[in-house]
């Protein structure tokens, strides 16, 4: 039997993994659960935890919880988590391998390889990270395809009819645009554009920031510093959010917030819609002005689109959906789930990959120019960085580019060849993603001509090399990260490091052995009798109405632990959490 290559969707707030099974796509549950939270934690016991339950643990103990990591991958960043000190890949790695680790307890056999997805707009360092991370969780990575093109294809796939589509996927941290053909079978993307760092995470922000200026406008008080303060207003933030997809007014509440000359704050505040939708018009914008761009870029207008089809958490945000239809006249595409398309598009590609049968081809594009730098003529002047594009935004992966130059004077010995990403005439304005040096050239004349081809994979991935004609003498490269880069003795190093902390992962985050008949207490029992603990000893030291407050949610969380329901033991749970914060501080 073929190995099982599994699909994973690594998304800034929410993972999946998924395969083909039978033909049909299935999304491999995690304790029950298709969306594994994004979060990244340590507990009190040092143990590694992931998904919902990191998430919980986020509000209590931020200092020991990581979310939102997509953001810094591909830059040289380093996390803190309990004190110790993580790269972004070696976070991401940790989800994979919590993905990994549920497809082999589903499947019932080892899983080395894996199709990751990654927004369109992911830069070279930004793959390059994605990589590594999949090799640091024990992960082959075969190929890493664009998140709105797995879109498209878990849609397109089932489609005989030939349509245009335009994949709008906003998550919790990035933008991607893409426009696709879809006709008998054949996924073609046209285009694509987007912002990697714009996303529901910045919509969340703009509440934070209201909420941080009416606490600041009301109690003079500056919160931003306040870690776990903070903790909680994001939270309330991104639920107030969420309420306003559905409602028009939201009432902002969160009691024992903050303390003032030994006062409690408590925070109360309402948010309209209308509000709320001023605030994030400006990001609403830009993905519109994204959209323009894809358009262009397939040589399509707003009437040649037939479907829209959402991706992404942030595209039910109602102002969204309202905008694209006064764009498109039509509404876009409710039946295909915006959370779990992604995944599903990356097990089609697994099993592309595995040879089975799937009905599909997939043509994908580059959603960037690359390029290097020579002297050349910019506005009008001599200008010695002008940008030569090599590789054109919105071409076919995977594609091969030469082109040649010329040595500038007698005897030159060496080249300094600088590669970018971008589409401004003047080289600088546009990201550098690494350099190299032609050496050791034939000693002749100017002129002697250095052929420089640039390669761009299926991933995405660009690799560079030269040549001197003369000689023949060639030079190759993958460009690299080379400040964050993970290979030989330092991948190790990480792969060791994740898998340890993988030996002391809780156990109870795989509902693996269900045949203990002496079940111990759950993560989230624990963490309330932590709390019930704690509270019971301060309880000696309050005012009257606050020790009535606390045996009243002592009294509830003990009934719920009793009664299994631990659903609604979250509620209690953080208001006893609350209390003890601001009685302790
Ligand atoms: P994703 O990265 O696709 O999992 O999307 C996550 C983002 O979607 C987060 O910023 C969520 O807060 C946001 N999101 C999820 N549901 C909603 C909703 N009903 N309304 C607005 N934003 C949402």
């Amino acid at each position: 039997m073929s190995e099982t290559i599994i699909g994973i969707d690594l998304g800034t707030t929410n993972s999946e993994v998924a395969i083909v099974e039978q033909g049909k796509v299935k999304i491999i549950e995690h304790n029950g659960q298709k969306i594994l939270p994004s979060f990244v934690g340590i507990d009190q016991d040092d143990k590694v935890i992931v998904g919902e339950q990191a998430r919980k643990q986020y509000l209590l103990y931020p200092e020991r919880t990581v979310k939102s990591i997509k953001r810094l991958m591909g830059q040289d960043a380093q996390v803190n988590l309990a004190g110790k000190s993580f790269t972004p890949q070696e976070i991401s790695a940790i989800i994979l391998k919590t993905l990994k680790q549920t497809a082999e307890q589903y499947l019932g056999k080892s899983v080395s390889k894996a199709v990751i997805t990654v927004p369109a707009y992911f830069s070279d360092a930004q793959r390059q990270a994605t990589r590594e991370a999949g090799e640091i969780a024990g992960l082959e990575v075969l190929r890493m395809i664009n998140e709105p093109t797995a879109a498209a294809l878990s849609y397109g796939a089932a489609q005989d009819q030939a349509k245009k589509m335009l994949v709008y996927d906003l998550g919790g941290g990035t933008f991607d645009v893409s426009v696709v053909n879809v006709e008998s079978g054949v996924v073609e993307v046209l285009s694509s554009h987007g912002d990697n760092y714009l996303g529901g995470d910045d919509f969340d922000q703009q509440i934070i920031n209201f909420l941080l200026d009416h606490i600041k406008n009301t109690y003079q008080i500056d919160a931003s510093s306040d870690i776990k303060a903070m903790a909680r207003i994001a939270r309330t933030a991104e639920n107030a959010k969420l309420a306003l997809s559905n409602q028009p007014f939201v009432q902002i509440q969160e009691e024992y917030l903050l303390e003032l000359q030994g006062s409690p704050i408590h925070l109360s505040v309402e948010l309209s819609r209308h509000e709320y939708e001023d605030m994030i018009e400006e990001y609403i914008n830009a993905t519109l002005d994204a959209v323009h761009i894809a358009l262009k870029g397939a040589k399509t207008a707003s009437s040649g689109i037939d479907e829209i089809i959402l991706v992404g958490g942030s595209t039910r945000t109602p102002c969204i959906r309202e905008r694209l239809f006064n764009e498109f006249g039509f509404e876009p595409h409710a039946e295909v789930d915006p959370d779990l398309c992604v995944s599903m598009g990356a097990a089609i590609q697994a099993a592309m990959i595995a040879g089975e049968k799937v009905d599909t081809v997939l043509v994908d594009v580059t959603p960037y120019t690359y390029g290097t730098s020579a002297l050349g003529i910019l506005n009008g002047e001599s200008y010695p960085f002008t940008f030569v594009p090599v590789i054109h935004k919105n071409s076919t992966l995977p594609i091969s580019k030469t082109e040649a130059f010329t040595t500038s004077y007698d005897g030159q010995e060496f080249v300094d060849i600088n590669i970018y990403q971008g589409e401004q005439p003047d080289a600088l304005n546009n990201t550098k993603i690494g350099d190299f040096q032609v050496t050791g050239l034939k000693d002749v004349k100017a002129g002697n001509v250095i052929t420089l081809t640039l390669e761009l994979d299926l991933n995405g991935i660009l690799h560079v090399s030269a040549r001197e004609k003369y000689s023949g003498m060639e030079k190759s490269i993958t460009i690299k990260n080379a400040l964050s880069h993970f290979e030989g003795e330092k991948l190790e190093k990480a792969k060791q490091r994740v898998t340890s902390m993988f030996g002391q992962m809780d156990t109870r985050l795989f509902d693996e052995d269900k045949s203990e008949p002496e079940q111990a207490d759950t993560p989230e029992i624990k963490q309330a009798r932590e709390l019930i603990n704690k509270a019971e000893k301060l309880l000696d030291q309050v005012s009257s109405e606050d020790k009535e407050d606390i045996s009243e949610l002592v009294k509830t969380i003990n009934n719920l632990i009793e009664s299994g329901d631990l659903q609604g033991l979250d509620k209690p749970t953080m208001q006893l959490s609350d209390i003890i914060y601001y009685l302790e501080s």
